[in-house]
């Protein structure tokens, strides 16, 4: 049995949250594209813990976790992380990591911040983690796979030649110092060192752990709206986001995932650049901004203040829809107690008529927001477990939200802990 934890928004919905939840009940956890770009926060027993590139299965020591083919592996990163839990009292995790999984190289990151500074104020808002250039390597067929650390030949020549090329742009485009392969090689020598013990066939290992009927959680980093098919592009991610990944990015048959967790955040929120239809600023924004999340709406990986704005139904729909959502997970409500009514965007007025289908850029950079206000519930949702206990114009937000939904929401969470969460 598979099940995925996917985002309907643009990131950020406390997806990780969702996963360390249900993580309680897997026995593998997947992680299957993007890298340590995005971050998910986790609030259990040990702390607080901000993972970007471990799955978050890693807090439970019944669970394997696994870095998939799909995903963006940063060496160092990885270990950084696996280190920092352990000295913060976390069991050293069981961590696996696909042979077809790539490796974010040393340039990756260097090309990536070149080129945002080339873009100036035109840039894409990236990390500068190195996964755009990592991902455009993966398909001009350059990238360096797990296995190929293991054949020192093949390596050096792949190396050579990829130097060549990356070395006219360093010098022509961007006028930075060349790349050396033998250092390079020696980093991966360092690399393969480290991450020996882990490589695994992880196709292989799944398939034979869904033969043994071991349950299996898919971990999607962002959502749908930064899909790179899907989403708003340019200024998305540079891989899917999509429940439907999960298989091309852990090695399983897309038939085995059979529940889609959708997570939705009860308000909007988006780093970086790109249309954000009911965004809002000035003082509305800073107090959502500070009332949000856990400690504020600040980026995991950057620190990056976060764009604010009211729930947007038109993209959230799409966000489920496009997801393949078979339940939603609605998240962060709590934080929306201190305001007296709460506008929701039903609807995208695009050159004088209103849509409720969510469009491509170009028409989506001349949406206007069509807001419905409801009422405000002004108290402290925080500790209540049963559904029928919220205030009852809670309840009508979150009914409203369903409906424009059209998929159930099946929990809802009210609070960063393990535990706030209330099960329909
Ligand atoms: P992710 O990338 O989707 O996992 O999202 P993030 O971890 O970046 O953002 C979610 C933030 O909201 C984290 O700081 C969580 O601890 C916090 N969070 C998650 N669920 C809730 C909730 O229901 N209420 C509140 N107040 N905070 C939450």
């Amino acid at each position: 049995m598979v099940t995925a934890i996917v985002g309907a928004n643009w990131g950020d919905e406390g997806k990780g949250k969702i996963t360390d939840m249900l993580g309680e009940e897997s026995d593998i956890i997947v992680r299957f594209q993007g890298g340590s770009n995005a971050g998910h926060t986790i609030v259990n027993d040990y702390g607080k813990f901000a993972l970007h590139i471990l799955p978050s299965g890693v807090f439970y020591d019944h669970t394997t976790s696994i870095i998939g083919n799909g995903v963006a592996l940063n060496i160092p990163d990885l270990f950084r992380e696996i280190n920092d839990i352990v000295k913060r009292g976390v069991p050293k995790p069981r961590i696996l990591v696909s042979d077809r999984a790539q490796i974010v190289m040393p340039y990756h990151i260097l090309f990536d911040q070149y080129e945002e500074e080339r873009l100036g104020g035109k840039s894409f808002g990236s990390t500068k983690s190195g996964i755009a250039p990592f991902y455009s390597d993966k398909y001009a067929k350059i990238g360096v796979q797990v296995s190929e650390l293991f054949d020192e030949d093949v390596l050096r020549e792949k190396l050579e030649s990829v130097c060549v090329q990356k070395n006219v742009l360093l010098e022509n485009l961007y006028h930075k110092p060349a790349l050396n392969p033998d250092e390079i090689l020696e980093t991966l020598r360092e690399y393969r060192s480290q991450i020996e013990p882990y490589v695994c066939d992880v196709s292989s290992y799944l398939h034979a752990a869904l033969k043994e009927g071991k349950r299996i959680l898919l971990e999607g980093q962002l959502g749908s709206l930064k899909d790179p098919d899907h989403g708003i592009y340019p200024m998305v991610t540079s891989s899917s986001t999509l429940a439907a990944y999960g298989a091309v990015g852990a090695g399983i048959p897309p038939y085995e995932i059979k529940r889609i967790v959708t997570v939705v955040k009860a308000y909007s929120s988006a780093v970086g650049a790109g249309e954000f239809v009911s965004e809002i600023f000035g003082d509305e924004a800073d107090e959502l901004r500070k009332r949000g999340g856990d400690g504020g709406e600040f980026g995991a990986t950057t620190g990056r203040p976060r764009r604010m704005g009211w729930f947007d139904a038109v993209a959230s729909r799409y966000g489920c829809r496009i997801q393949g959502a078979t339940e939603a997970a609605l998240t962060v409500l709590d934080v929306l107690g201190y305001l007296d009514e709460l506008p929701i965007c039903v609807g995208y007025e695009i050159d004088g008529k209103v849509t409720r289908d969510f469009p491509t850029t170009a028409r989506l950079k001349k949406a206007k927001p069509v807001y419905e206000t409801l009422p405000g519930w002004k108290e402290d949702i925080r500790g209540i477990t049963e559904y029928d206990k919220l205030p009852e114009n809670c309840r009508k937000y979150i009914e409203f939200i369903e409906k424009e939904l059209e998929v159930p929401i099946k929990m809802i969470s009210n609070g960063p802990g393990r535990h706030e969460i209330i099960y329909r």
